[in-house]
């Protein structure tokens, strides 16, 4: 029974799934010890509203499913990686009748791993005997093999002080800056442009700015699906006067919501921005005043841009002059316009290049640090830019300080106690290939990450997680990597623990523990810290507020925040007196972050995505998410509600490119690519372009990323999950 809201008690804490981090409020009937329902909540963020993941997908923390004690392999039970060879699986998209939801929940729900098959494969072990053997062989493998030997990858999922301890284990613990997170994969080329182009990877405003600009582009996003709640703002703006222009390959709803919608070819974003800059120049509509005291390397940039006229970039693009100079004018002459983009912009090689641009079009037309203008990219999971603040990237510590620099890594070493490696470790992608090869990583710790089904050229990773010597997951589903693990830990949801989230506006917000995680299942700083202990640190920690303590004193960009003056709505950094400010909306209005305070101007030619289709893989693959699930769906696909309404695979296809196959919707179909292939349903989409498809990667049974390749941007190492030539064909 549900009872009336005053018998509930209600739980303040913030949305698990997106970077908008929505506010919401947790009903829970303690009688029961369950939530009854979740409510958005006041924030200026995001004003009470909520989309269906917030509202309806916080179930799948109560599935019989999660992993309730610690596990261990039995010794050569089978080869490592086996049951997932086949990644394709049973279900093949096709719905058993006991995987509707709510049937047979406890087992086996379709596409998703085993348990009956796998668990098996492992014994229950009591917390000590797991974590002494997680301490022991970790600490074996780096004296074997030295630091380099040992990666980490921690999880955006998890809070600010878990991404923060976990990176100081494996930097103070093992010695190496080998640790990443999935940044790797979302954007971490936005990251590192905005990095050298104003010196710093945050967003420069916020999406509810948009209420004040004149103009507004979004580009390589589809934020009705990924950013619901900022959607909202920005069709909002529209009705009360923003200009949208939206730029996609894909026609994804938001462009019915716009006044110009340009549908360009996949990976031609250079040539499209250039070609806009080159009729920005043209018509005298650039601010002279901003870029002579404000940029740095104009000349160079218009010498570029000199080699792209409309009918340039027409040709590369597909997409006629007239609406590039059209786009042009309509940018150049606004008074206040901002650009938000999502992962269409950064994963492809040449995703730094396209983030390039979108600075250069902002500061050579003045549209940074004033309400209304700015750089944001759409950051992807709740918390990937607090886990990429608190230093879960190999290249920086916390606050993006790197690790090269002599002098920080002096002031760290002051503040760790220990020596830190002066090398910057290695991302991601990297750490993948490195277990291939003689001499790389042997060791592995997996908190809360699943590359298995979230990495690019999935045989290539199912390689490297079988070569590990040694990898222990910490999760709380027995997920498809977990299958490879040698230990597995049973760690907490967001709802049985306390912690701090940073959304995509810079806002940081507490989330509160709501429930009791399950039997043996600990939270994740807990366990990182008994690890450390167990590998000889001294940590005494107590709580996350003792963490964040640290941690902000670490952190220029987070001083004055105290784990008591978040209040409700969290607050955003920087942030000079928390205690009476929200904090700063708009970044750079006197300097921009580089050292000489100038927002350096960085040209980029364009270059061609590295597959292009032929005749044997005529289609353009494009990948991405539903609004429904989420990542590898280890979530969603055990949320009762998101599961139902959007359960099964489907390859999104144009209406020609079906009909010269013969295909029909609903069919089932073959899509294979040179990395391998996969079966699941069509689905007719007049969202895509002709000759490109687009095929979400939530689904274990219709692995995406066993098309995908796994060349990778060469400043953001992001993989090129945009772009892959493949087939579709009829089985
Ligand atoms: Fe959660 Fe994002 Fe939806 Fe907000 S928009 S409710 S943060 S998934």
């Amino acid at each position: 029974p549900i009872r009336p809201r005053a018998e509930l008690e209600q739980v303040e804490s913030v949305c698990p799934y997106c970077g908008v981090g929505c506010a919401l409020t947790y009903n829970v009937d303690r009688e029961r010890g369950a939530i009854s329902f979740a409510e958005g909540r006041d924030q200026p963020g995001s004003q009470g509203r909520l989309c269906v993941k917030g509202r309806y997908g916080w179930d799948y923390a109560a599935s019989p499913q999660r992993l309730t004690v610690p596990l261990i392999r039995r010794e050569k039970s089978y080869p490592k990686g086996a049951l997932s060879a086949d990644v394709r699986g049973e279900g093949n998209g096709k719905r058993r009748k006991d995987d509707r939801p709510g049937k047979d929940r406890g087992r086996k729900p379709g596409g998703l791993v085993d348990y009956d098959e796998v668990l098996p494969h492992f014994r229950e072990a009591t917390w000590d005997e797991a974590l002494d053997l997680v301490a022991r062989r970790l600490r074996e493998i780096h004296t074997a093999g030295g630091p380099g030997a040992i990666a980490g990858f921690g999880s955006a999922k998890c809070s600010n002080e878990e991404a923060y301890l976990f990176q100081k284990l494996i930097r103070t613990g093992f010695g190496t800056n080998n640790v990443d997170h999935c940044t790797r994969l979302c954007h971490a080329s936005s990251v590192a442009a905005l990095f050298e182009g104003v010196g710093s990877g945050a967003v420069s405003t916020t999406y509810g700015d948009v209420a004040n600009a004149d103009v507004v582009i979004i580009t390589g996003s589809n934020p009705t699906a990924n950013h619901p709640v900022a959607s909202s703002f920005f069709k909002q703006a529209r009705r009360r006067g923003t200009k949208i222009i939206y730029i996609d390959p894909r026609a994804s709803t938001v462009a019915e919501h716009a006044d110009i919608f340009v549908q360009l070819k996949p990976g031609t974003d250079v040539a499209f921005y250039n070609g806009v800059m080159h009729e920005i120049v043209r018509l005298g509509l650039i601010d002279r005043e901003f870029i002579a005291n404000r940029t740095s390397n104009y000349d160079e940039l218009a010498r570029t841009l000199a080699d792209y006229p409309p009918e340039r970039a027409a040709q590369i693009t597909g997409v006629d002059a007239d609406t590039i100079r059209e786009v042009a004018r309509t940018w150049g002459e606004a008074g206040a316009a901002v650009v938000y983009w999502g992962m269409g912009i950064s994963q492809h090689t040449t995703g730094t290049d396209n983030a390039r641009c979108l600075i250069a079009l902002c500061t050579i037309t003045g549209n940074v640090g004033r309400p209304g203008t700015g750089l944001h990219p759409l950051r992807g999971q709740n918390n990937v830019q607090g886990a990429s603040d608190a230093g879960l990237i190999p290249m920086f510590y916390p606050d993006y300080q790197g690790v090269d620099a002599d002098a920080t890594r002096e002031r760290f070493e002051r503040a760790w106690g220990t020596a830190l490696d002066p090398k910057r470790g290695l991302t991601v992608t990297e750490i993948v290939k490195s277990v291939l090869e003689p001499g790389g990583v042997r060791g592995m710790y997996m908190l809360g990450e699943n590359p298995f089904l979230s990495d690019p050229n999935t045989t290539k990773v199912r390689k490297a997680l079988s070569a590990l010597e040694f990898l222990v997951v910490q999760d709380i589903f027995l997920t498809e990597t977990a299958e490879f693990a040698d230990v597995i830990l049973p760690a907490s949801s967001y709802l049985e623990k306390d912690g701090t989230y940073t959304n995509t506006d810079r806002r940081v917000q507490r989330g509160r523990k709501v429930l009791d995680p399950p039997g043996q299942a600990r939270a994740d700083w807990v366990i990182v810290q008994d690890i450390a202990r167990r590998i000889g640190l001294d940590w005494r920690y107590e709580s996350p507020s003792e963490v964040f303590d640290e941690m902000v004193a670490l952190m220029p960009s987070y001083a004055n925040l105290r784990w008591d003056n978040l209040g409700p709505s969290g607050k955003l950094y920087p942030n000079a007196d928390p205690e009476h400010s929200d904090g700063t909306v708009v970044m750079f209005d006197e300097r921009f972050n580089t050292d000489d305070g100038l927002a350096h101007l960085v040209p980029a030619e364009w270059l061609p995505p590295k597959e292009l289709p032929d005749a044997e893989y005529p289609l353009v693959l494009n990948t991405g998410r539903l609004l429904e699930h989420w990542h590898t769906g280890s979530m969603t696909r055990r949320s009762y509600a998101l599961d139902a309404i959007s359960p099964v695979a489907e390859v999104y296809l144009h209406p020609k490119d079906a009909a010269e196959r013969g295909l029909a919707h609903g069919q089932r179909v073959r899509v294979r690519s040179r990395r391998g292939e996969i079966e699941l349903l069509v689905r007719i989409s007049h969202r895509e372009q002709l000759g490109n498809c687009f095929i979400p990667f939530h689904f274990r049974e219709a692995a995406a990323n066993l098309l995908t390749i796994d060349e990778i941007d060469p400043y953001g190492k992001i993989p090129e999950f945009k772009f892959c030539a493949v087939q579709v064909e009829a089985l």
